[in-house]
């Protein structure tokens, strides 16, 4: 399994990661307000198939990919 971490001092809620995501299961969460002001991306499920286009995607290296093996 793998999921996507999102850094919170990094991300500055452009959306284009939501874009990006061929399983649309990313958004940007506005009611998480950082240090930003703007919000957070976040996953609304873990159904990620570790494609990387969302890490790709963003401008800012707010993303990274965890696998979560050892959790099962
Ligand atoms: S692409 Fe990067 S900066 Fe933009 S919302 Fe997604 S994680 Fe945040
Ligand atoms: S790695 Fe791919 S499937 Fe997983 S959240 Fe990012 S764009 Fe979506």
């Amino acid at each position: 399994m793998v999921t996507v971490d999102f850094n919170e001092k990094r991300c500055k809620a452009c959306g284009l990661c939501a874009d990006a995501c061929p399983l649309g299961i990313i958004y940007v969460n506005t009611d998480r307000v950082m240090v930003n002001g703007l919000g957070c991306a976040e996953l609304k499920e873990n159904k990620c198939i570790g494609c990387k286009s969302c890490v790709t995607v963003c401008p800012d290296a707010a993303i990274s990919l965890r696998r979560t093996d050892e959790d099962k």
